[in-house]
């Protein structure tokens, strides 16, 4: 299996054009277009940073995992995501290791990307997405 780069860090906000503010004006980074990801329920922008992003979410319903998370703790870092080469098998291996995986299988994210998210309570309370993108 290859790890090839940390992908993005995933920050929930309340506004993503007030918090685009600083990446897009102030730092000069065009993101890469606003994307609806039905699935969780948020609007989306990326950031390219280097070899890595940062990626803006932002909750499109009451009830969406980042309107409940930015509910309980307030806007910030949300997840930090890993590029795998292969994610079936990154969580098998998971699976094997005995590591908590909140999603079994893949699911679709943004950019066409394929996710799956880790426990935290695997990873130290850090919230993990294994992302493989085509
Ligand atoms: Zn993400």
């Amino acid at each position: 299996m290859n790890v090839n780069r940390l992908d993005h860090i995933g920050i929930a906000v309340e506004n993503l054009e007030t918090s685009s503010i600083l990446y897009r004006d102030v730092l000069g980074i065009e993101h890469g277009g606003v994307e609806d990801v039905p699935d969780q329920k948020v609007r989306v922008a990326f950031f390219p940073v280097g070899d890595s992003e940062i990626e803006l979410l932002e909750p499109t319903t009451g009830d969406s995992p980042i309107a409940q998370f930015i509910a309980k703790r307030g806007a910030g870092i949300h997840h930090m995501a890993i590029r795998v080469d292969n994610l079936p098998a990154a969580l098998d291996r998971a699976r094997e290791a005995g590591i908590r995986l909140i999603d079994e299988q893949p699911r679709a994210g943004a950019g066409g990307a394929r996710i799956a998210f880790v426990h935290p309570k695997s990873t130290g309370g850090v919230l993990l997405e294994l992302c493989e993108r085509g």
